[in-house]
């Protein structure tokens, strides 16, 4: 059977990137930057005040004290936004300068208003001021042509609004995949319709697209077909060629009316692997459509499914997008309960996180069954149980996963 790990390393090795596009800074949230962002200015751009004071020539005021105040007159007042590079500060005088003003020609230091008596055009100074203070200097930084954000990164707000500080309305970004989800099983009914004897409701489609949409900011296609041969290979090819990626849930073991990987097959998709080393997600199909699709076949079981698609459906789709980093990062913490299970496969356990004394706690919940929906939607974390473990015992430090479902409007 296929190690999880060569599950992972074979899907982002099929993986093909999807081409860049422009896209206005108010849409590109959440996106991938295409090219490295480098700076077209300095920053600061200029000579600006840190303070709502008045700038000066320290040399004028370098005597001051509260026993020898210093009296300047104030010939100018300086907004942010006015341009103050032609006016200059004679000896003797200074610039009533607000916050993120241009500093006058002549002045090296801006003394705060607070420490300053202002009346009928004069400032009075009881201390003195030391070059610089109060002065953001021009490139203190960055510098025009310095790498501010490297390619690959998501748009955060705070990437786009490094991004709009250099003057781009627009990021290049990678593309997003079109997705669509394929849900098997003669036995679901759509939610808000009545159930039959023997059927239960669907809710891979809901939980799969909404995956989709909290990675890529879009919308999946979501399909649904019963078990049955003919009906799957028509619904997987009236998508295939439009996708990049499609997602089977259900049908992909070796039951009977498992007719996933068979269907796909015929279909033309070449399989990649089958079957994977690991708990929950044993019967995960992958292959690649002629028309290059990355297809993947998924357990039904809502667990199953979810997990599943964080470990590997997930980095494909972020590298597809263009993302520096699309694999989940272990993290360690320490374990809050004893496990004790079957060795054989590597594991991931549904786990929530608590902190205490400083340290990162990872307790894990009790119902740990592919079938048990529950826990999952507590979960903000998998525990990683390499496959030949057996038992780990509490304050065993071990390595985790963080869930990062994250709602993206
Ligand atoms: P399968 O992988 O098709 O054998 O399905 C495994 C289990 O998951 C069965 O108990 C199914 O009824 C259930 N299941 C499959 N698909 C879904 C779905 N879309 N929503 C909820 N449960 C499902
Ligand atoms: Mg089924």
């Amino acid at each position: 059977m296929t190690t999880f790990e060569e599950a992972l390393a074979i899907v982002l090795a099929a993986v093909k990137p999807l081409g860049t596009e422009s896209m206005p800074l108010d849409r590109a949230l959440g996106r991938f930057l295409s090219a490295d962002l480098i700076s077209v200015y300095d920053s600061p751009r200029f000579d600006n005040s840190a303070v709502d004071g008045f700038a000066v020539r320290s040399s004028d005021i370098a005597k001051a004290s509260k026993q020898s105040l210093v009296t300047l007159k104030v010939s100018d007042t300086v907004f942010a936004g006015d341009d103050a590079t032609k006016a200059q500060l004679a000896a003797g005088e200074s610039a009533r300068t607000m916050t993120g003003a241009e500093i006058v020609g002549g002045a090296d230091a801006v003394v705060m208003q607070e420490d300053v008596d202002f009346a009928g055009g004069s400032a009075v100074f009881s201390g003195p001021a030391t070059r610089g203070q109060a002065v953001r200097k021009q490139g203190e930084e960055f510098r025009a042509g310095d790498l501010l954000i490297g390619k690959g990164a998501q748009c955060t707000p705070s990437v786009l609004s490094l991004i709009a500080g250099q003057g781009n309305g627009e990021a290049t970004v990678g593309r997003v995949p079109r997705v669509a989800v394929i849900v098997t099983g003669s036995e679901l009914a759509k939610p808000g319709a009545a159930l039959a004897p023997g059927q239960i409701y669907e809710s891979n489609s809901v939980a799969l697209c909404a995956a989709v949409r909290s990675l890529t900011g879009s919308d999946a296609v979501a399909l649904s077909v019963g078990d049955d041969a003919i009906q799957t290979r028509e619904k997987f090819e009236s998508i295939a060629e439009d996708c990049d990626v499609v997602v089977f849930s259900g049908g992909a073991s070796v039951g009977e009316k498992d007719l996933v990987r068979t269907t796909l097959l015929e279909a033309g998709v070449v399989e990649k692997f089958w079957r994977v080393s690991m708990k929950p997600g044993k019967p995960v199909f992958f292959g690649v459509h002629t028309g290059g699709a990355l297809v993947f076949g998924l357990p039904g079981n809502p667990v199953s499914a979810q997990v599943t698609f964080e470990l590997l459906v997930a980095p494909a789709i972020l590298k597809m997008c263009g993302a520096a980093e699309c694999s989940q990062k272990f993290e360690q913490a320490v374990l809050g309960a004893c496990i004790k299970r079957r060795p054989g496969r590597k594991e991931f356990l549904r786990a929530t996180t608590r902190i205490e004394g400083g340290r990162v706690y990872a307790d894990p919940l009790r119902q740990q069954e592919s079938h048990m929906v529950s826990g999952l939607a507590m979960a903000d974390r998998l525990i990683v149980v390499e496959s030949d473990v057996d038992c780990l015992e509490a304050g065993e430090v071990v390595d985790t996963v963080q869930l990062r479902w994250k709602v993206t409007a």
